[in-house]
């Protein structure tokens, strides 16, 4: 989508921090960490949110999660664990309209979220 700053983001036309990529993925660094490890992970192609995936999209969820996993370990979280968060929607609080999954880690995250 030409005005989405995550497609941006994924066609080098706006500048990240990139820490993997792929293909399919792009993995960079949260410009407003949360967490001492805290990376979004999106796929090239552009997804609303959650509600925009349908069964023909496994393949690619599935790949974003073993992103996931390799991050974790290259990251050094994956020992002591991590979480892997996509807020979806207004009170998901999404406030980019392209599907990410924040993989943070590197403190005690706590639970319930805010
Ligand atoms: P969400 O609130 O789940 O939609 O998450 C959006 C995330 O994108 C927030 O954590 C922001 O800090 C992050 N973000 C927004 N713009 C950029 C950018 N240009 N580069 C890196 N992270 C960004
Ligand atoms: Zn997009």
């Amino acid at each position: 989508m030409s005005d989405c700053i995550f497609c941006k983001i994924a066609a080098k036309e706006i500048p990240a921090s990139v820490v993997y990529e792929d293909e399919k993925v792009l993995a960079f660094k949260d410009i407003n960490p949360a967490a001492p490890v805290h990376v979004l992970v999106i796929p090239k192609q552009h997804f609303s949110s959650a509600m925009d995936i349908g069964e023909k999209d496994a393949d690619i969820i599935a790949h974003i999660f073993k992103v996931c996993q390799k991050l974790a370990v290259d990251l050094g979280i994956a020992d002591r664990g991590f979480r892997i968060v996509n807020n979806c929607g207004q009170d998901g609080g999404q406030t980019v309209g392209h599907i990410h999954f924040h993989l943070l880690g590197g403190r005690n995250l706590g639970w319930p979220p805010g």
